[in-house]
């Protein structure tokens, strides 16, 4: 692939004038938006709204005049559009692990037993089942990487499975798995982190009934945006969620004694929700106003193509899996990964590092052009055949990787 090719696939872009409403700075090319993603104007105006008029000017009235109350089911009405759900199935708020840890919970409280995550997958996911398996009794265990529900050993009822694994990018056969849980009676909870607001994601069409998902990667709601829970509207009014909290109540201000759910997905409500940080990532789903999922899934794809095909002159290996079953990443393999990770931060190209040798480049579709992605290769090569990568100071180690 040469420059001009790039151009070419940007004379078709769908979303060509989407990055206008983010505003990265000077000389970035971001590829990590799978991991934080950047603001998007509308996000950084509902910030401010919530911080000066409502909190500032309107104060607690807010509650009522703003609809503070309200947010965390008008954020999940956003979400469910996104990942093909009843908009009344998806509320905001707490982080992924918290949300993973009411509904594997909540479905060991309604009898299921036995917890299981696949090994290598994100490991908040494991740790968190181990946490619920030391609490209730209920056994965790790992299964192998790949073999989904129907690796479930005998006597475990629930999986938890990302959809698009953080590693490599899979995309994992929702429809398929659903099916298959359902031949062994069995049921999963899908982790939606790095697929919601990239894969054109259809839960409810492909039969699944619990999902998680995070809000600051594809869905770009701001570092510790709230997550979201997914539950089905035919097992929600059953669903007893532990973590219950008056915001989860039938009616919080009646100040009663006695726990009653409130109907619905509210009853995944626990602590009060954190307006700000809400109101930013419900003003940053307003950028997928009007956006077809499916061209942002293949325009990653694309991207994703493009990286590649600019980077093959390095023969370097990858753990991602070919275009088709690809989602928004590319991991690529070198021992000497994090240092040539940080040479291109320091020429303004951001991808990010895992454990132990992986490097790893994310696409967003609504703000990065294949000739920037192009270009983004081309530096690659450079720092990597230049040796320039092995100056001492990249070798250093952050905090965060
Ligand atoms: C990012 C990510 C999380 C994050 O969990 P938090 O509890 O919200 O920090 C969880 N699972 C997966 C698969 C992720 O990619």
């Amino acid at each position: 692939m040469q420059l001009d090719d790039a151009r070419a696939l940007d004379r078709n872009d769908p979303f060509a004038r989407m990055a206008q409403l983010f505003d990265l700075p000077q000389g970035v090319i971001y590829l990590d938006g799978n991991s934080l993603g950047p603001p998007p104007r509308p996000a950084l105006d509902a910030l401010a709204r919530a911080a000066q008029a409502e909190w500032g000017h309107d104060l607690i009235a807010s509650w009522n005049s703003a609809d503070w109350m309200g947010l965390p089911l008008r954020t999940g009405a956003r979400i469910a559009r996104l990942i093909g759900v009843d908009e009344a199935s998806v509320i905001a708020g707490d982080s992924v692990s918290v949300n993973l840890f009411k509904l594997a919970a909540g479905l060991v409280m309604g009898g299921a037993r036995g917890v299981a995550v696949e090994r290598g997958d994100f490991p908040t996911d494991g740790y968190v089942m181990e946490g619920l398996s030391r609490l209730s009794g209920t056994p965790f265990t790992l299964v192998e990487p790949g073999a989904g529900v129907a690796g479930l050993p005998d006597g475990y009822d629930v999986l938890v499975r990302s959809a698009v694994h953080y590693k490599t990018a899979a995309i994992v056969d929702i429809a398929a798995q659903e099916r298959e849980a359902r031949r062994l009676g069995k049921m999963i909870i899908w982790d939606l982190s790095h697929a919601a607001g990239l894969v054109d994601l259809k839960l409810e069409r492909d039969g699944a009934q619990y999902a998680v998902g995070c809000g600051y990667k594809y869905l770009n709601g701001g570092p510790g945006a709230p997550a979201f829970v997914y539950c089905h509207r035919d097992v929600v009014e059953g669903f007893a969620q532990p973590l219950s909290g008056w915001m989860g109540h039938a009616s919080p201000f009646a100040f009663k004694d006695g726990y009653k759910p409130a109907s619905g997905v509210t009853r995944f409500g626990a602590g009060t929700p954190p307006i700000l940080s809400m109101s930013a990532l419900y003003g940053a789903l307003g950028a997928f106003d009007g956006v077809d999922m499916a061209q942002v899934e293949a325009k990653a794809r694309a991207l994703g193509d493009t990286f590649l095909s600019a980077i093959a002159p390095l023969e370097l290996q990858t753990i991602s899996p070919p275009s088709a079953q690809r989602a928004g990443h590319v991991s690529l393999v070198h021992e000497d990964g994090y240092a040539i990770v940080q040479a291109m931060i320091g020429e303004g190209i951001i991808g990010d590092f895992r454990e132990p040798d992986v490097m790893r480049f994310g696409f967003a579709p609504l703000y990065l052009t294949h000739e920037q992605v192009f270009s983004a290769g081309q530096t690659m090569i450079e720092i990597i055949q230049s040796g320039r990568y092995r100056d001492t100071r990249f070798a250093q180690r952050n905090a965060v990787t």
